[in-house]
């Protein structure tokens, strides 16, 4: 399939790889990074979108992707789709839809969860919103980039998807760090605490897949000295998303607006940016009650 790439950072250049290496063709652009091998080099986005069947953007956010769909949309092939694989919020997946309908192009918003391990490797997972139709036409690609691919509704709905599933992550880390942090204080062994936990009711996959204790539950971004893993502030940004969506559609959602706020204060105040989001661990046993 031809393919047009437009972002090739940390996550882009590696997805785009994968693509090459199976056999699509594809012609790639970035106002910054370097194409990959393997990747054929266009002097704008609107250049790399010419004649492909497939637009695929990763870009780091909304207002970013309304930029570059402007762009690329009227050079697009009658027919051809706009695949979205960025992080952005609800409201903008929704708009790029719309103008991608109004110009006869197909739309798929398809975030990605899995992090730049994930995009090297091919293990991505797509959560994806759009017709059956256009998720059906970019799954090849899909396929090429990730291990697993869920259609979760119509355009805008691989976007909730995402939000919803990294409101739960923030919100279930910072209390599993706090019960780490209690824990310290109770005189409560974290290694014993562990054991409890990950077979117990308070089980999640902050705690069994990736503990913020270092030494304690399988290799983690803990036992690297919070070297992200999946950063801080990445987690900001889709919190701030979730409260951005929540807003919009008048959703109670109490506990996420208190995650955004502690990561908030972590990124934008404290010494939280370029660490790991699990090092909310160590911040929170390094504080007395209420502070
Ligand atoms: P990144 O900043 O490394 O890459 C974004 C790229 O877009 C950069 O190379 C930048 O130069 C390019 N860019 C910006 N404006 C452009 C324009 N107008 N035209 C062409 N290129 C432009 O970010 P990333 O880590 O690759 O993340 C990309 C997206 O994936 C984000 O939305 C992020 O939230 C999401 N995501 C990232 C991770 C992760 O672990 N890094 C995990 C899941 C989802």
């Amino acid at each position: 399939m031809k393919v047009g790439f437009i972002g090739l950072g940390n996550m882009g250049a590696p997805m785009a790889a994968n693509l090459a290496r199976a056999g699509h063709e594809v012609v790639g652009h970035d106002i910054a990074a370097p194409c990959p091998g393997g990747v054929a080099p266009a002097a704008s986005a609107a250049a790399a979108a010419a004649g492909a069947a497939v637009v695929l953007t990763m870009l780091p956010d909304g207002a970013i992707l309304a930029r570059v769909a402007a762009e690329v949309i009227p050079t697009m092939a009658p027919g051809a789709v706009l695949l979205d694989c960025s992080t952005v919020d609800v409201a903008a997946a929704r708009t790029v839809a719309g103008l991608a309908a109004a110009a006869g192009l197909g739309f798929v918003d398809a975030p990605v969860s899995g992090g730049v391990g994930g995009a090297r490797a091919g293990t991505l997972t797509f959560m994806a919103g759009g017709s059956a139709e256009d998720f059906a036409r970019v799954g090849p690609l899909l396929a090429a980039m990730g291990r697993r691919a869920v259609h979760c509704g119509a355009a805008g709905a691989g976007q909730a998807a995402k939000i919803c599933n990294n409101m739960i992550l923030g919100a279930t880390m910072i209390v599993t760090c706090e019960a780490i942090a209690l824990a310290d204080r109770l005189g409560l062994d974290r290694q014993r605490l562990y054991d409890v936990v990950s077979t117990s009711s308070g089980q999640s996959w902050s705690m069994t897949a990736y503990c913020p204790a270092p030494g304690v539950g399988p290799e983690s971004p803990a036992d690297h000295g919070y070297r992200p893993g999946f950063a801080a502030e990445l987690m900001l940004k889709d919190l701030r998303l979730a409260q951005a969506a929540a807003a919009a559609a008048d959703a109670d959602t109490p506990v996420g607006a208190l995650a955004l706020d502690l990561y908030r204060r972590f990124v934008e105040e404290e010494d939280g940016r370029g660490k790991d989001f699990s090092a909310m661990l160590p911040r929170l046993a390094a504080r007395r009650r209420g502070g």
